[in-house]
């Protein structure tokens, strides 16, 4: 029998991050000069990874897609990739990355087995990357996507978060990059989460917006529909190319959200916007079976009714939703922490 959740939602898939470190610092997720980071010795193993994965799995779970932080910045994620492609029920096995170390890494993630991988980029702009994540490195997310289609992946997708007067000029340009690249841009709003503290609603580019801009410079745009459970809906210009946008911030999907996230040291969230979460960590390492966890996340599901950016929506005064001070207290709070 599926599992659903109070609102009736199956579990479907789950976001693993690997670590809360990250080699850039986007204005939208890190702003801050410092970060309480999680302690060493609680991130998961790789083998405590997938005995999870192997439950989430047993439970209904098709899809995973490993995040951060900067998921290529954790150690031998090809043999992380490797493992999870052999557990029995994952369909689909993805990573989000910013890009920069893709480049030397990409070969070895597809020869494990990995299947999807979406690149975060902002901006075609070098000085501009710059301002808006805090490194010089344009030039190596670029070939970073280079390399992954030479290696032989296939239905790449670009991740790109829109702010306003940041990058929203950009929109025509990314869309005409992916379809160089043979590469789905999807364009994100700008969310208020966790670790967003630079978040106002007039830096809100909405996915009406988005599309005029992208009518404006291509004309007509056609929906494409069959969304499902996927964040992004879909559309295609009069020339085949497709685009995604993720509205998260002006017409949330939660009523369709089969997703859960695991931070990299155990914690499982039910919601992006959750301000806890449920530790597997400890039962873990205590030697709970593989049904004892799997009783404790049926149990958590079925208590779901989780709606976090659609209470959001509703939210009167909207402004920063956690303020630096509990970040400090709490790094789980941060979309870092918990992945995208
Ligand atoms: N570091 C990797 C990367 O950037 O792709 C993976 C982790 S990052 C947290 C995952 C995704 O979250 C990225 O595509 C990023 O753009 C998105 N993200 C982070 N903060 C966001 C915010 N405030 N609003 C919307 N998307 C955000
Ligand atoms: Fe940027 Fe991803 Fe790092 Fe956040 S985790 S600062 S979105 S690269
Ligand atoms: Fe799912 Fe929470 Fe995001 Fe809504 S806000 S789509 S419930 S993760």
């Amino acid at each position: 029998m599926t599992l659903v959740d109070r609102l009736g939602r199956p579990l479907g898939s789950l976001r693993i991050s690997v670590t809360d470190r990250c080699n850039l610092r986007c204005t939208y997720c890190m702003p801050e000069k410092e970060y309480v980071w999680l302690p060493r010795a609680s991130l998961l193993s790789f083998e405590e990874i997938v005995a999870l994965a192997r439950v989430f799995a047993g439970l209904g779970v098709e899809k995973v897609r490993l995040t951060g932080g900067e998921p290529l910045q954790r150690a031998e994620l090809p043999v992380l990739v490797e493992m999870l492609a052999g557990v029995a029920g994952i369909r689909e096995l993805a990573l989000t990355t910013n890009g920069v170390l893709l480049a030397d890494r990409a070969a070895d993630l597809h020869a494990a087995g990995l299947g999807r991988l979406t690149v975060s980029l902002d901006t075609l702009k070098a000085d501009r990357f710059r301002a808006l994540a805090g490194r010089d490195a344009l030039p190596q997310v670029l070939a970073g996507i280079e390399a992954a289609r030479s290696v032989g992946f296939v239905g790449i997708k670009i991740d790109t978060v829109v702010l306003r007067g940041d990058n929203d000029d950009e929109i025509g340009d990314l869309v005409a990059f992916g379809r160089e690249m043979k590469a789905e841009v999807r364009f994100i709003e700008y969310m208020d989460v966790g670790g967003a503290t630079r978040w106002s609603e007039e830096k809100v580019t909405s996915r009406a917006a988005i599309l005029a801009a992208i009518a404006a410079r291509f004309g007509e745009v056609k929906p494409l529909g069959g969304r499902g459970s996927a964040p992004a809906e879909r559309w295609e210009l009069a020339d085949g190319t497709t685009f995604g946008i993720i509205a998260s911030t002006t017409e949330p999907f939660c009523g369709a959200c089969d997703r859960g996230r695991i931070t990299a040291d155990g914690m499982w969230l039910q919601c992006l916007y959750a301000r806890a979460g449920l530790d597997l960590r400890g039962p873990l390492r205590d030697g709970k079976s593989g049904d004892e966890l799997a009783a404790l996340l049926t149990t958590a599901w079925r208590g779901r009714a989780d709606r976090g950016a659609e209470e959001r929506l509703h939210a009167a005064n909207r402004e920063v939703l956690i303020p630096v001070s509990a970040l400090k207290k709490d790094p789980h709070l941060e979309m870092h922490t918990r992945g995208g």
